[in-house]
């Protein structure tokens, strides 16, 4: 090889060396971040998840970077979308209380107005007023004697059940003992003989409230739930 030519290469190979590290700095300059202003964001349309496969929650994606968000303003960075899991058929679910006493460490004489249904769509709550601030809530204790749940007709005690976005409620059956007339009632509604499958009417649905009706004349009465079984499917 000549020397002119050998000097050429020498001066190609320099410029691309030159090139490649200007190249590699470029890439790693701050200043050539694409979203230095700010995302471009753009959004993409919440999927309902159907009994065919999951969906998801809407999110915002940047049309630069790629990078997702769960707001618009791109504040909250995502690594995918939330989930939303595929539908099921109807599911049934039974709650015995000695069981979830035992399984929960439930305390005798103590009041538990969290269910614990361990399940992700169904929420079951109790709720009262104590009849004086003194006496505390008696809606809700749980009792060892007789492994049951009481709720209280003098403290306007009320029991509910609800399903989460994109479920309904289809019936609920609930076995307890009477005590003082104390006999479950639909709020606003019929009473429900013990351990009667009770089919909740459409306005119910999501949420369904039950309180203590009274048979009788007494004014204290209060029913003793042994077993709760709940069905909900996709609404
Ligand atoms: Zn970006």
């Amino acid at each position: 090889m000549k020397k002119t030519a050998k000097i050429v290469v020498a001066l190609l190979l320099a410029m691309v060396m030159v090139l490649t590290m200007f190249a590699a700095v470029a890439c790693d300059n701050p200043e050539e971040d694409p979203c230095k202003d700010g995302h471009r964001l753009k959004a993409v349309q919440r999927k309902e998840a159907t009994t065919e496969a999951a969906g998801y929650e809407a999110y915002w994606e940047c049309q630069d970077c790629h990078k997702k968000f769960s707001d618009a303003e791109g504040k909250n960075e995502i690594q995918k979308p939330v989930e939303l899991p595929q539908i099921t058929g109807p599911t049934t679910l039974t709650y015995n209380i000695a069981t979830i006493a035992d399984d929960n460490e439930w305390a005798n004489s103590t009041g538990y107005l969290e269910f614990p249904t361990g399940d992700t769509h169904l929420t079951i709550t109790a709720a009262g007023t104590p009849v004086k601030a003194e006496y505390g809530l008696n809606t809700g204790k749980y009792y060892e004697n007789g492994e049951n749940w009481r709720f209280y007709q003098n403290e306007n005690c009320t029991l509910t059940f609800t399903v989460g976005t994109g479920y309904k409620l289809v019936s609920i059956k609930i076995t307890y003992v009477v005590k003082n007339g104390g006999i479950l009632q639909v709020v606003d509604g019929n009473t429900v003989e013990s351990a009667a499958t009770y089919e909740v009417t459409t306005a119910q649905q999501t949420t369904c409230v039950f309180t203590c009706g009274q048979t009788g004349t007494a004014s204290n009465g209060n029913f003793q739930i042994s077993e709760i079984v709940v069905t909900y499917t996709a609404a």
